[in-house]
């Protein structure tokens, strides 16, 4: 009898309540928070009529709280289905509308983006003391393992997206299948990074909690950064990755791939996985790589098979079923074809969805009755082209239809076609995907009214499909090569270079300096060879995917400010030359400054000091840090990493005094850091509830700007998992990407000190008061007006924030303030990392 996996994590919780369950950049829960969470958040959707068989949509961004969420949903007996927050606000209108769901779980800032389809915007952050003061126990509701677990939509050939309805015993399956045949446990880090509206993003999720292992959220964008997802695997010490072979590929290609060497097993999935990739994936990282293959219909996987380092070349097979999958290669009247003859594979057994939501046309089209299995069973057809090896594996060979898969997504061309044909100046559109010099690429062949120029069908496209869906090249035509029958021939479709060369597009050379800097690093990062001012980068083989790399070159070789967003709408070298040309400004490097005198304060330590003016020394902004240290970590140990931080981070020991009305900052000689400890003997049979109250007290302290100190730590010691430290820190001094830092330091620090070696940390050029003595000085009148002009425009008619009169003004000049502690880029909004809502410190759980 299958057990939901809501039910699994729950005893997982009950064996290791203090271990840590999920990890984001900001904060970890142990598996009995994540328990309570799940458990508060069930209750909070059965308030709301959420019960057994609800659809409940969630579009949160990757976060320690969407896997409480998601396990909510079917603590309350629902289904969740997953909104990318990437996506498009028309799209996300239109899944909701298909689903009729009455709730979709958000957060505040993305309640104007979910806001289009008729649903209730849940906010869990607006929600949270409504929340916590819920039961920490779970709703009596029992869950059947043939009850829908998730509905995750994809692509749709007939021009809209499907939802594909998978049942709990299914995703159970597949995800007992990993735990089991890879033997995951309590030492296993997964990262999830894949977004939750692909189907394989649920075991990156779920494989770990139900066997006592860490799931670590990548920071939400990630996915499109492979520089920062290797880096995030290397500090994360992940051991589990998976991704599609187009993303790890450039994982590989990455410098840092050689040292993520805590990777015990790489998941391959989505795409045909070559031998040449799944070598250069396992050498230098000693990995066992994986090749998966699976429908989201069928609960994400059907067939898997170990790469085999004897094979030199060619596409690894996809293997032979998983646990309780079954799998058929039949012809075309549905009988069983010989080993090496290429059939149509199907798929039967439990990981087998139960259809199309709202389709039943269509659902019993693809899950027909399974002529080999008991009555009722049914197999479902993938339309996947395979065929039986003697040693009993089988290969994919392609498709039997149009689908296509470019970057790991899997796309309908009907559904990019209508969208096109929804431009005013197209009569008709086909997209198909071809094979440019840098992997498969979608192409839109167009029949146009007018020459409808690739940017502009961009900016449109982008208002109605996922990023993943748009063409990368565009190709007018006077008319479509047709079959004899009169339909579309698209195999006769031209050759894209052809058709330019046939219309004119000639080479025509770089002209400008920018636009001769825009080619050269379009060359070496596309390897292409005499890029022409009107090539346009997607054409040659550009991505989404390496635009954020395109960026970063740019900002290299131009010594300017590059935006990424900007990028997106100026495909051709031209266009990006224009905007190297009107950003360039010469940005000097932050340097060490003097500290002889009062330094300035960064628009970000200006409004945490004005907030601070209005409750001096407040709990409200104290930021917490949970490190759970390795056994054996004892006090003097502790004080010594604690002592060493202060030394090293001058923003920890930095002092806010008023110099002419006006804050500065001062930095203090180091002072040993208040450490609180319970040791031993005081710490035996604490209960969960002295631990809280415990750390409730720290979190009660607030901090003095103006004499310090500015942080401080408890330790406790004496649980069976070892000594816990908890750091608390004003807000002023630290943030969600600064306390990543922190935490890694303090762990190296601990680690020496334990050890008794020296840290090997590098040494720091520039601290805090350095940029922000740099932020200031660049924040002249021509650069506020700048931000005032965009700002003014994208806020208006917003309402004004009423601020108390009897209180200081607010700063004057404060038109980019980043979040505290982290420089963040001019220009951008003021945002903290994750929640995107600004101001608030990051909040952590109560162990
Ligand atoms: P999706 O529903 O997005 O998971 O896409 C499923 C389709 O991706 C399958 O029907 C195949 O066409 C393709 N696919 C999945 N896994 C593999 C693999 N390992 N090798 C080749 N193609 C794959």
């Amino acid at each position: 009898m299958t057990v939901p996996l809501h039910e699994l994590v729950a005893r997982q919780a009950a064996r290791t309540p203090d271990a840590v369950a999920v990890a984001d950049e900001r904060q970890e829960i142990t598996y009995a928070e994540l328990d309570r969470r799940a458990n508060r958040t069930a209750h909070l959707l059965r308030a709301r009529g959420i019960g057994t068989e609800s659809l409940v949509a969630v579009c949160l961004p990757r976060s320690v709280e969407l896997a409480a969420v998601l396990l909510g949903v079917w603590r309350a007996g629902a289904a969740y289905v997953p909104l990318d927050p990437g996506h498009p606000r028309d799209r996300i209108a239109w899944v909701l509308g298909d689903t009729g769901t009455s709730t979709v779980v958000t957060e505040e800032s993305l309640v104007d983006l979910v806001g289009g389809g008729g649903a209730e915007a849940l906010a869990i952050d607006l929600a949270a003391a409504e929340r916590d003061a819920l039961p920490a126990t779970p709703p009596p509701v029992a869950v059947d393992p043939s009850a829908a677990a998730y509905v995750i939509y994809t692509s749709g050939s007939t021009g809209r997206p499907k939802g594909v309805v998978v049942d709990h015993a299914g995703i159970a399956n597949r995800v007992m299948w990993t735990v089991g045949e890879h033997k995951l446990g309590e030492a296993d880090r997964v990262l999830q990074k894949t977004s939750l509206s692909f189907d394989a993003a649920g075991w990156e999720l779920f494989a770990p909690l139900v066997s006592g292992g860490v799931v670590v959220m990548a920071r939400p964008g990630a996915e499109r950064e492979p520089a920062t997802l290797v880096a995030e695997v290397a500090a994360g010490r992940i051991t589990v990755l998976q991704g599609v072979p187009s993303v790890l590929r450039l994982l590989a290609d990455e410098p840092g791939w050689t040292e993520c060497t805590t990777l015990r097993l790489v998941f391959s999935a989505g795409e045909t996985l070559s031998a040449e990739l799944a070598r250069r994936l396992a050498e230098p990282t000693g990995a066992q790589v994986w090749n998966t293959y699976g429908p989201t219909e069928c609960s994400i996987d059907v067939t898997a098979q170990p790469y085999d380092p004897a094979q030199e070349a060619g596409p690894v097979p996809i293997g032979r079923p998983i646990e309780n999958m079954r799998v058929f290669v039949l012809d075309s009247d549905g009988e069983p074809v010989p080993i090496g003859v290429v059939g149509e594979l199907y798929a039967a057994g439990v990981g087998v969805g139960r259809g199309y939501l709202g389709r039943p046309d269509l659902t019993a089209e693809r899950f027909v009755p399974d002529p080999f299995g008991a009555p009722g069973n049914r197999l479902y057809r993938t339309g996947d082209l395979a065929r039986w090896r003697p040693d009993g594996a089988l290969e994919f060979l392609g498709r039997g239809d149009q689908q296509v898969k470019v970057n790991g997504v899997r796309i309908e061309p009907a559904e990019v076609e209508a969208a096109l044909q929804a431009h005013p100046d197209l009569r008709d559109a086909v997209v198909v995907a071809r094979e440019g010099h840098a992997g498969k690429q979608l192409v839109a062949y167009l029949v146009a009214r007018r020459q409808v120029p690739g940017d502009e069908l961009r900016t449109f496209l982008r208002e109605r499909l996922p990023e993943p869906l748009i063409p990368a090249v565009f190709v007018p035509m006077d008319a479509f090569p047709l079959t004899t029958s009169g339909k579309v021939d698209r195999g006769a479709l031209p050759d894209p270079a052809a058709v330019a060369a046939e219309r004119g597009a000639a080479y025509l050379a770089p002209r400008t300096p920018e636009e001769r800097l825009v080619a050269q690093v379009w060359e070496q990062l596309l390897g292409v060879e005499r890029v022409g001012a009107h090539d346009d980068f997607f054409a040659l083989g550009g991505s989404s995917l390496v635009l954020t790399r395109l960026a970063n070159a740019l900002r290299k070789a131009s010594g300017g400010e590059v935006q990424l967003r900007g990028l997106f709408g100026a495909a051709t070298v031209e266009a990006q030359a224009k905007l190297i040309a009107g950003g360039r400004e010469v940005v000097p490097p932050v340097t060490r400054v003097a500290r002889d005198e009062p330094l300035p304060l960064s628009t970000g330590q200006h409004r945490l000091w004005f907030l601070n003016q209005m409750h001096p020394g407040s709990p409200e902004w104290v930021a917490p840090l949970f490190l759970r240290l390795a056994p054996g970590t004892e006090a003097h140990h502790v004080h010594a990493a604690l002592d060493a931080l202060e030394a090293r981070h001058e923003a920890l020991r930095t002092r806010y005094v008023t110099v002419d009305d006006e804050p500065r900052q001062v930095v203090a000689d180091p002072r040993p850091v208040e450490l609180r400890i319970v040791d031993d003997g005081d710490a035996d049979g604490l209960s969960a509830e002295q631990l809280e109250l415990l750390f409730a007290e720290q979190f009660a302290r607030g901090f003095d700007l103006v004499d310090g100190p500015l942080w401080r730590a408890l330790l406790v010691r004496g649980g069976a998992a070892g000594p816990v430290l908890l750091v608390t820190v004003h807000h002023i001094a630290t943030d969600g990407w600064s306390t990543v830092v922190l935490e890694r330091e303090l762990r190296d620090l601990c680690a020496a000190a334990v050890e008794g070696r020296e840290p090997q940390l590098a040494e720091l050029p520039v601290q805090y008061a350095d940029y922000a003595s740099w932020q200031r000085a660049r924040l002249t009148d021509e650069v506020i007006e700048r931000e005032l002009a965009y700002w003014r425009p994208t806020l208006a008619g917003l309402p004004a924030l009423e601020l108390p009169t009897d209180r200081p003004r607010p700063p004057e000049r404060d038109p980019e303030a980043p979040a505290c502690g982290s420089p963040s880029r001019p220009g951008s909004p003021t945002r903290s990392p994750r929640s995107g809502g600004g101001t608030a410190p990051p909040r952590s759980s109560r162990c």
